[in-house]
């Protein structure tokens, strides 16, 4: 069940290690109406595909040797409000930064434009309750945003798939640290929301496939 989507959150999960320190964060793939998502607290080098528990959107774990990740509310959440194909969640550093100050990340660098204008801060709640959840759904919808801050823990990115996810969440940390960089040195300059916009096209027909 769900062999790609398992294989593929085995592989990428090693991406994580950069991003995130020891076991922290998640990360989940979509296939309709199920998901396979990082086992919680397994060491990123060392998940197995047929271990890759699988969950329904209805929250129930329907597959996998191993006990999905404790952030399994916020990932049925997340795909039932935004259907996106991956999600990835990390607790890096720079992201963190502005979480604990509860500064959402302004546009001030186009590669933001990956994940939206502006990157929000969702309301603290505990890891991996439903509070965490609902709060993480609000400040993506009216942010209008595909990731969030959640205050005094970490990072949420949404994609379109893995690679997509692991991307945007790889740039908004970038993003977050030459904005916390600029801060320390003066006062960065905002892009406005059609600059953004602009991007926002552009990025449509950006890349080309190696297939
Ligand atoms: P899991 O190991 O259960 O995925 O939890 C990590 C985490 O970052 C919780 O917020
Ligand atoms: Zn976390």
């Amino acid at each position: 069940m769900l062999g790609a989507e398992r294989r593929a959150v085995a592989t990428r999960a090693s991406d994580l290690i950069s991003l995130t320190p020891g076991r922290t964060g998640n990360l989940s793939v979509r296939r309709d109406d199920r998901f396979a998502v990082t086992p919680t607290g397994v060491a990123y080098d060392r998940i197995e595909a047929p271990d890759v528990p699988v969950v329904s959107l209805a929250g129930e774990q329907v597959a996998g040797a191993a006990a999905p990740s404790s952030e399994t509310p916020m990932h049925t959440a997340i795909y039932r409000e935004f259907e996106p194909g991956a999600i990835v969640h990390t607790h890096s550093p720079w992201a963190s930064t502005l979480a604990i100050l509860h500064e959402p990340i302004p546009p001030v660098h186009y590669m933001l434009a990956l994940a939206g204008t502006t990157v929000p801060v969702a309301d603290y709640a505990t890891y991996g309750t439903e509070a965490l959840a609902e709060n993480a759904v609000e400040a993506m919808r009216e942010a209008d945003a595909e990731a969030c801050l959640l205050a005094n823990h970490g990072l949420l990115v949404t994609g379109e798939d893995a690679d997509a996810a692991l991307e945007t969440a790889v740039n908004v940390e970038y993003t977050a640290r030459i904005y916390c960089q600029a801060r320390a040195l003066g006062t960065p300059v905002e892009l406005s929301a059609e600059e953004m916009g602009e991007v926002a096209e552009k990025f449509e027909s950006y890349g080309q496939d190696d297939e």
